[in-house]
């Protein structure tokens, strides 16, 4: 049975590019977190404005607000009080100075002690790799009381991250940390179908993503869990 990994975690940051990003990858986690009495604060960095085929009832506008709008409502079902989005174009994330600085903006307000975030290193959608990137970028430099000082007004102090975990790698890497989840499955569900326009319809197929989690829990020894490792 994998070892609870947070226990240190009073106030977390979770630094995304797509409105599902939380429910698809750590929902579990982040749920249980929040039933442990950690704070949780959603970052997104894209409105997701072209998650559609359906071009004739959507606009990218209207899709934007609807998939906050969803988000809001998935948030509300894990016990997350805090969304912050960015306001990104969806599939033209790039880890700019202009994100990495909006991002460390976020550290200094919210004063996070855990950063949560893409995998930098892993393959895959190009927004992750750029938020992944950003979001680690922007440790260092958020720290520093020259970087952006006029972000440090009102009593707003230098952010002081203690540790991250990242997600998006492959199980079975020695730095692989697991999250048991299995008994957070239909929680799951429920946050991922609060995003109506992705996964509303009652006839979509979660096989997908019931692979993925057993292939990570099947190499944690249990049914189903999520995968992190720690920078
Ligand atoms: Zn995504």
């Amino acid at each position: 049975m994998p070892k609870w990994p947070f226990k240190d975690v009073k106030r977390l940051i979770f630094v995304g590019a797509h409105p599902d990003d939380l429910e698809t990858v750590t929902a579990g986690s982040i749920y249980r977190m929040v039933q442990r009495g950690v704070e949780v604060i959603e970052v997104l960095c894209t409105d997701g404005n072209i998650g559609t085929h359906d071009t004739r009832k959507f606009t990218r506008a209207s899709l934007a607000r609807t998939r906050r709008k969803e988000t809001r409502e998935a948030a509300k079902l894990l016990g997350i009080k805090t969304v912050v989005f960015l306001g990104h174009d969806d599939g033209e994330l790039e880890p700019s100075l202009a994100l990495r600085t909006q991002i460390a903006q976020q550290y200094r307000l919210y004063q996070p002690d855990t950063l949560m975030t893409f995998d930098p290193a892993v393959d895959g959608h190009p927004d992750h790799r750029a938020v992944g990137r950003a979001a680690v970028d922007a440790l260092i430099p958020s720290s520093m009381p020259f970087y952006q000082p006029q972000q440090l007004k009102n009593g707003v102090k230098p952010a002081s991250i203690k540790q991250t975990f990242v997600f998006g790698g492959r199980p079975r890497s020695k730095q692989a940390i697991y999250v048991d989840v299995t008994d957070l499955w239909q929680m799951r569900l429920q946050a991922m179908r609060a995003h109506h326009s992705q996964y509303g319809n009652p006839e979509f197929n979660f096989d997908w993503l019931e692979r993925w989690m057993k292939r990570q829990g099947k190499a944690a020894g249990v049914k189903y869990a999520e995968l992190f490792r720690k920078l």
